[in-house]
């Protein structure tokens, strides 16, 4: 499967984008493996891409897509990718059956969910909120939390 590694090396906003939001989606070996081996390549083509975006940088999207991988070469359990990217909706990480969600606040536009990665059993605080479309902001138990909450 090299047509993610063709798309990451072309130059093109769109294609780039395309192999970003696959590469941060897939849980599959033969998918990501390749680009592992090409993370050199990957990131020397890269380094002088203007990727956009309007509200959120595309670029920021990028280094998620390389940070993930490094996470997968490293051995780290899948859910070590979400914090750090404000996409992740837990409703559809649960449908696919990624993580559980133990309990939520009340629901609204603005609320929190307590979830639990299916994998490793780690458990993450998420906010949800609204700025031009709505984010999560997934931080991992265990750890310092960004927004001064207890
Ligand atoms: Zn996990």
């Amino acid at each position: 499967m090299t047509a993610l590694l063709d798309d990451f090396l072309s130059g093109e906003r769109g294609r780039v984008m395309h192999a970003v939001w696959e590469t941060i989606r897939s849980r599959d070996p033969e998918t990501l493996d390749p680009l592992v081996a090409a993370l050199p390549r990957l990131r020397h083509a890269a380094a002088h891409l203007d990727l956009g975006g309007a509200i959120y940088s595309n670029n920021g999207h990028l280094e998620h897509a390389f940070a993930k991988l490094e996470q997968y070469r490293a051995g780290k359990c899948w859910c070590a990718a979400y914090p750090g990217i404000l996409t992740t909706d837990p409703r559809k990480e649960e449908a696919a059956d990624h993580i559980r969600v133990i309990s939520t606040s009340e629901p609204g536009w603005s609320m929190t969910y307590l979830c639990e990665c299916t994998v490793c059993g780690r458990q993450f605080d998420i906010e949800q909120g609204d700025h031009h479309f709505t984010w999560w902001n997934w931080v991992p138990r265990g750890l310092k939390r960004r927004r001064g909450e207890v």
